[in-house]
């Protein structure tokens, strides 16, 4: 099998470094931070940098501890027992990330209590049996603050568990740079793009509830750069997806216009 290439990752403050030694303890790790600053991406580098597989699953309302610890099915004349990822994770010693923890259910964060401290210990009690987890498992997950203005949080005795480190948007040259190693825009298009961002970031009597990811930006330079007009592209992939109000929009739209 060839090895897939190493995923880009844009390294911000000391992520790399305190990952690597976190990794080194198992201890859990926590990414902090608004949808598409570059939470998932880092954690797809950093699994293939450790030369470790990564299972994902993105958390919504519906996940349950049993989507992650595993079910009885029924095959043929047999109910048979299949492992979880989570599960798997635990026996075969992969990187768990469980991103959006707190969309889950309740059972889930109970469900990894035990992994979470020093017993590093799966108990299912559909099976009556407790998983030691192999030396290289390691459980990581993301949480977006910003939920916490509605009604998804994360207790402080869950928090706790976790060595967390905080995302947010890059600086405005970094992330200039990422536009241009993502999309091979030409750069003085990604410092403009950027610049849209900055000032749409900065207008918090908005009240925006997500402001202009990375990932937006993203998306606008790829369209910029497979031939759309710079100005639809911006209005489709950064200001439409922000909000549905009209004169919002309007007035964003008036205001990226100006700027590239
Ligand atoms: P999150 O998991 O925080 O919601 P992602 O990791 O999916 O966000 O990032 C969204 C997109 O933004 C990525 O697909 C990538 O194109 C870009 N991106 C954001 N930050 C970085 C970074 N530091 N290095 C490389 N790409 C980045």
């Amino acid at each position: 099998m060839t090895k897939m290439n190493t995923p880009y990752y844009q390294p911000i403050h000391k992520e790399i470094d305190v990952f690597e030694h976190t990794y080194k303890c198992k201890i859990p790790f926590l990414l902090k931070g608004p949808t598409g600053t570059g939470k998932s991406r880092f954690i797809e580098f950093m699994a293939h940098k450790l030369d470790t597989k990564l299972i994902t699953i993105s958390c919504h309302e519906e996940t349950s501890s049993t989507d992650l610890i595993g079910r009885f099915i029924i095959k043929g004349a047999e109910t048979i027992w299949l492992d979880g990822p989570l599960t798997t994770a635990v026996k075969e010693g992969h990187i768990i990330y469980l991103d959006e923890i707190a969309e889950a259910r309740p059972d889930v964060i109970v469900a990894i209590h035990s992994l979470t401290d020093h017993r590093r210990e799966l108990f299912i009690d559909k099976l009556g049996e407790t998983f030691k987890a192999h030396e290289n498992f390691m459980l990581v997950a993301s949480f977006n603050p910003g939920y916490q203005r509605g009604f998804k949080e994360l207790k402080p005795s869950t928090r706790q568990r976790f060595v967390s480190i905080s995302f947010d948007y890059p600086e405005a040259k970094l992330e200039a740079e990422i536009l241009v190693s993502e999309t091979n825009i030409q750069p003085d298009i990604a410092k403009k793009l950027v610049n849209i961002a900055t000032k749409i970031r900065n207008l918090t009597e908005l009240g925006l509830t997500e402001t202009v990811s990375t990932r937006l930006l993203v998306d606008a330079a790829k369209l910029i750069h497979v031939g759309l007009p710079k100005r639809l592209s911006v209005h489709v992939a950064v200001i439409e997806p922000l909000t549905d109000d009209l004169e919002v929009i309007q007035a964003l739209k008036d205001l990226s216009d100006l700027m590239i």
